[in-house]
């Protein structure tokens, strides 16, 4: 029973995750979500329903249009896979609970995000704002940390970001500096913290191994919102152990 939940679960995860694909592609445009229904952006060909299986069809068709031929985003299995691993875990860990809730309302904001930075290079206010007001709304309501130690690692998130990007001049973006509103409302002040450190962690190593690989051209930014997002998921599933690590070093 436990493996058939697990298998729903990542079969929402791969759908919920083509959503978000279209959302954080398309909101930033002005664009509906709705219409028009899903086509190809180099030939505009209406996508059949076997084109859009989530993964699979990416896979099958090797990453190409299948009239055409125009490379189709690697983003779009990216997305897919990253929603379905992220909520799967989440279940695993925390099982139906509130703590599984507040994980799919981050995961489902992150994933939209992370679509939008990859492709725009920009984290939507659209999104970032009601995803930060919902999670608010959340916090006053369940609270495992205390409500003001939530409050207190946005506030804390907020002013510590907005200096990083004041120092490094352009080198990081106001969108990072408002995700971090939401991170705060995540994970807490010390998760905060946390997430800064793992996320400049995963960026430095992206940022390097792209650039050797060639993949990046030598003033190219590498989005930092996705490395954000991934770092502050694995806060909100660990960060406990680690912080309780920590403390125990200094018998704090
Ligand atoms: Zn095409």
């Amino acid at each position: 029973m436990a493996l058939t939940y697990t298998v729903l679960i990542a079969l929402y995860g791969l759908i919920f995750g083509s959503f978000f694909n279209v959302v954080g592609l398309r909101v930033p445009q002005g664009e509906s979500i709705v219409a028009p229904p899903s086509h190809c952006t180099a030939c505009q060909r209406r996508l059949r329903w076997y084109e859009l299986v989530p993964v699979l069809s990416w896979l099958v068709l090797r990453g190409r249009c299948r009239t055409c031929h125009a490379r189709v985003s690697f983003l779009y299995p990216l997305i897919e896979l990253g929603t379905a691993l992220s909520v799967t875990v989440f279940w695993t860990r925390f099982g139906w609970s509130a703590e599984f809730v507040v994980g799919v309302l981050a995961i489902s904001v992150f994933a939209v995000l992370s679509a939008a930075d990859f492709a725009y290079h920009r984290i939507p206010d659209k999104i970032l704002l009601p995803g930060i007001a919902l999670l608010f709304a959340v916090r006053l309501w369940f609270h495992p940390l205390g409500v003001w130690s939530y409050i207190g690692g946005a506030i804390l998130g907020y002013c510590l970001l907005y200096l990083i990007a004041l120092v490094s001049r352009g080198g990081m973006g106001y969108g990072d500096v408002k995700l971090f509103v939401f991170v705060g409302l995540l994970v807490g002040v010390w998760g905060t913290l946390l997430t800064l450190v793992a996320a400049s962690f995963i960026g430095t190593v992206v940022g390097l191994s792209m650039r050797a690989a060639g993949r990046l051209a030598p003033k190219q930014h590498v989005a930092f919102g996705p490395a954000i997002c991934l770092a502050a998921l694995a806060v909100s599933l660990y960060g406990d152990y680690a912080i309780h690590a920590y403390l125990q070093l200094f018998r704090l």
